[in-house]
């Protein structure tokens, strides 16, 4: 186990191209860490410098409060698992898995134990004797975590280590390597451009953009409280809804519809003024099956799907969509910001509704769950402020 800490990293790779800009993290002993982000934010390269395979620019990095910053890899008592996991093919499951072993020349009875309890955590004691291409891939990728693991290192890195299996196979993966992780208790590292993955097995999500991490938090937390538009954005499957409004007073527009904001979360700000008008998908209802007074929307429904455990309606907003990815620097102009000129939104309602193509259908929706961005910077405008507990009532006798 072990605890790391990176000390404003930065990674400025050849033609100046910036991969880590000032990243500073600190994960715990034993924790699981999900660093999750688009294609070429940083994710891999931060991974590598912790494995010291990346030399960094600036910054330091620390592993159980010694600094590993110029350390050689072999040195850092790490283990990386990678998406290819590259099995010696002539070798059997059992000199795969102690091969690690037998190169740091531990005793035979010692490597003998531990590949058989690993085989034995990973569910590959009946495959010990088998080669890599009697393997499925599912096997093959326990058998490349298992090499990992029979080292005992202080951390895993892992960098998308269940992007090569099918999406059936990454479900139960997923599920062993969160209980793997329950039984080991090993501080891992792990990169993804998967959102539900990061979300299911990190108990801490860092979201990466361009070389930065915008926020850390717990995966529910990141959810419900997103610090920008594009951790907004990004988290979430559907995405949330994003769309121009204009808040003035009591009331939001935006497009043809007005939703009283009475008793659910106001932006903090001046009236009137614009703001970028989140709302996720399973924050709409559909009226019919709504248990709750809440305001309505009478909508058009322009594309119905139906999954069987609940039904996705789309229906337009007279109003810009916006996109996360759009928003650039402060002070740019808004227009930068639009996507299209008529939002396409997402509701995502019961599978019982009655909805069909081309109707019109009334959806409820909670204010409380609205979300709200300055439309300049992208930031959140919700005051997350911890609820207040009532005070305690004194007891009297
Ligand atoms: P992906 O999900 O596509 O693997 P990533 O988030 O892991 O992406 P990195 O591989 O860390 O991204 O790359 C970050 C940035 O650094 C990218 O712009 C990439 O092009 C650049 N980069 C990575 N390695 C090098 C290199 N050896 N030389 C120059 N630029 C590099």
């Amino acid at each position: 186990m072990a605890q790391i800490e990176f000390d404003s990293v930065t990674k400025v790779f050849p033609g100046d191209v910036v991969a880590l800009d000032d990243v500073s993290l600190r994960i715990e002993d034993g924790e699981f860490i999900a660093l999750v982000g688009p294609s070429g934010c940083g994710k891999s390269t931060l991974l590598r410098a912790l494995a010291g395979l990346e030399e960094i620019t600036t910054g330091g990095i620390s592993i159980d409060g010694r600094d590993v910053t110029d350390l050689a890899p072999r040195h850092r008592d790490i283990a990386m698992v990678f998406q290819s996991y590259a099995l010696y093919p002539h070798m059997s499951v059992r000199q795969n898995l102690g091969y690690g072993l037998k190169v740091r020349r531990t005793p035979k009875g010692e490597i003998r134990r531990r590949v058989e309890e690993v085989a034995g955590l990973l569910g590959l004691a009946e495959l010990l004797e088998r080669k890599p291409a009697q393997l499925s891939g599912g096997q093959r990728q326990r058998v490349a975590m298992g090499r990992a693991i029979v080292r005992q290192p202080k951390a895993f890195l892992m960098d998308e280590p269940l992007s090569n299996l099918d999406a059936k196979l990454r479900v139960g993966m997923r599920a062993s390597l969160a209980q793997l992780h329950r039984q080991l208790a090993t501080t891992t590292v792990y990169v993804t451009h998967d959102q539900v993955e990061a979300m299911t097995l990190g108990q801490r999500v860092a979201v990466m953009r361009e070389g930065r991490i915008l926020q850390v938090d717990a995966p529910q937390r990141l959810y419900e409280q997103p610090r920008d538009l594009f951790v907004a954005g990004f988290i979430g499957s559907p995405a949330m809804n994003l769309v121009d409004a204009t808040v003035d007073g009591g009331e939001i527009s935006f497009g043809q519809f007005r939703v009283p904001l009475d008793g659910g979360r106001r932006p903090k700000l001046g009236s009137p003024r614009k703001v970028v008008l989140g709302i996720r998908p399973e924050s709409f209802e559909d009226a019919a099956f709504s248990a709750r007074e809440l305001p309505t929307l009478d909508v058009e429904i322009v594309v119905l799907e139906e999954l069987g455990s609940d039904a996705h309606v789309f229906f337009h907003v007279d109003a810009p969509r916006i996109t996360p990815e759009a928003v650039e620097a402060e002070g740019e102009d808004d227009a930068s910001l639009v996507a299209e000129e008529r939002a396409l939104l997402n509701a995502r309602v019961d599978p019982r509704t009655a909805a069909r193509v081309g109707d019109s259908l009334r959806l409820a929706v909670d204010p409380a769950r609205f979300h709200f961005f300055d439309p300049r910077s992208g930031a959140s405008l919700v005051d997350h402020a911890p609820r207040r507990l009532p005070e305690p009532v004194p007891v009297t006798q």
